[in-house]
Parts: structure tokens; C-alpha cells; sequence
């Protein structure tokens, strides 16, 4: 998903608490921002965040980071976090100067971030991290580029840095070919394949308590089944 420049975003993620600047500053200490030592989920890739908003309403005790490259989309996770908490407000609209932004009280366990996956070991310490979802991640279909695809052994090496001792990896996708791919690299990486399914939504046991994301419930009205891997080391 890349959505065109937009002006205001930048002025609007600086501003407002939900995102953290100087990720790299908070290496190691993540839990100072959260006030407390519950695990830290994170989703990299998140888009508009709507699976990690309402996870995080789901799990009070758990601490939420959705990870996204692009500015412009990270506005849209903005504004739907305002949206989400009952706030009728549109951060930054054009020509309108910006109302109070605050974290939420009754949504004080997600921080967004804005950073290319590629530095997340720069930004989270060995261990820090309890779980990594990956949604619905670009295909990268160019065999060339398969070292960008979040599921490679690369990527894996950088997640096997972060994760805690039983930290785990789940990856939803309909693409089929992406799909193979990960299933491929996560054996021969030597992590373990704790679960897969092709069809997440027929599947009784692995689709117990799906949150759904927003590229999920698209393409799965479509028709298209959604394929679901869980990962450890
Ligand atoms: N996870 C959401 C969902 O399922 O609805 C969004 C899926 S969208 C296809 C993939 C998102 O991942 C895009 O917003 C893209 O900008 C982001 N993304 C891709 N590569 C990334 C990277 N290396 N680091 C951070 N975000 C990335």
C-alpha cells in the first residue's frame, strides 16, 4: 500500500503522542513508554492498524507497536486511532490548525512507529519482543527481490534477534506464492512450523479469536482463502 505524499503528515506524526520519534532511543527500554513490563506485540507492515487497534482494546495486558514505512499511510493509522477511541476529529485536515492530541486513556497499550522493518534491530533490543505479526506483507514477486519479502531468511535472522526465548512469528497472506515461499524459508532457516493453514477462515482451530485485518476482509469477500503460518526458534 503506498498512498500519494501527503503534505500534512509529517507536521501531524510529529505531533502526536501515539507515534514514537527516535525509535532507536528507545531500544531496550520500550516498556518506560508503556509504564509497565507487559509483552510487547508488534506488527510490522500494519497499514492502517485496524487489526493491532482492536487487539490492543482486546488485550489491555499486552503492549501493542505497529511498524509502517510510509508516512502517508501511518497518517491514515492516525486518524483511524481517533476514530477508533470515539474522537471526532481529523488531525491536520488541510488548513485547520491541529486540535490537543493525546494517548488515549482507555487505549494506552499501542504506540505507532514509522521505520523500514529492514532497522528494526536498531530500534529493539535482544529479547524485547513477544510476538511479530505480519499481514498481508508486500509479494515482491521478482526473484531478485526476495531478500526484501518480510518472510525471508533475512528478515528471520533479524526477528531471531528481537524475539524473547518462545517468541513467535504469524503471517497471514493470500498470496499463494508468498505463502509457499515462507513456508519454505522459515525450515530453512531452522525456525520450527508451530502451524499452517491454507485456508484460515475453514479452519476451525486456527481461526479461533481471528482478528481480521483490513486487507483480509477484502480479499477474503473476493473470495480469495486466507493462508496463515505461526513460527518459533
Ligand atoms: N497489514 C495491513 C493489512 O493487512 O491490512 C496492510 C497490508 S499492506 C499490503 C502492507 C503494508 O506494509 C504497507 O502499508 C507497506 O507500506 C508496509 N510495509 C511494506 N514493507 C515494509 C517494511 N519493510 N517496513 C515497514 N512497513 C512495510
Amino acid at each position: 500500500m503506498r498512498l500519494r505524499n501527503i503534505p500534512r503528515a509529517e507536521g501531524v506524526l510529529q505531533a502526536h503522542p501515539i507515534v514514537i520519534k527516535e525509535e532507536n532511543n528507545q531500544k531496550g527500554k520500550w516498556n518506560q513508554i508503556f509504564g509497565n513490563d507487559h509483552p510487547i506485540y508488534i506488527e510490522i507492515g500494519m497499514g492502517k492498524g485496524q487489526f493491532l487497534m482492536t487487539l490492543a482494546k482486546q488485550n489491555p495486558d499486552i503492549n501493542y507497536i505497529g511498524i509502517e514505512r510510509y508516512s502517508s499511510v501511518l497518517l491514515r493509522a492516525v486518524e483511524k486511532y481517533e476514530e477508533f477511541c470515539g474522537r471526532d476529529i481529523v488531525p491536520g485536515k488541510e488548513g485547520m490548525e491541529l486540535p490537543e492530541l493525546i494517548v488515549d486513556p482507555e487505549l494506552p497499550n499501542i504506540r505507532f512507529v514509522c521505520m523500514d522493518a529492514g532497522l528494526i534491530t536498531d530500534a529493539f533490543a535482544p529479547g524485547e519482543v513477544a510476538r511479530i505479526y505480519l499481514n498481508f506483507s508486500d509479494p515482491w514477486p521478482k526473484k531478485r527481490h526476495a531478500r526484501r519479502r518480510l518472510t525471508s531468511k533475512e528478515f528471520l535472522k533479524r526477528y531471531d534477534q528481537i524475539l524473547a526465548k518462545d517468541g513467535r512469528v504469524e503471517f497471514k497472506t493470500d498470496n499463494r506464492d508468498l505463502f509457499a515461499f515462507s513456508l519454505e524459508e522459515v525450515t530453512e532457516a531452522g525456525w520450527t512450523l508451530e502451524a499452517s493453514t491454507w485456508d484460515l477462515h475453514h479452519d476451525e482451530t486456527m481461526n479461533q479469536g481471528n482478528v481480521m485485518t483490513e486487507y483480509e476482509a477484502k480479499f477474503s469477500s473476493m473470495g480469495n482463502p486466507i493462508h496463515k503460518l505461526i513460527a518459533g526458534r
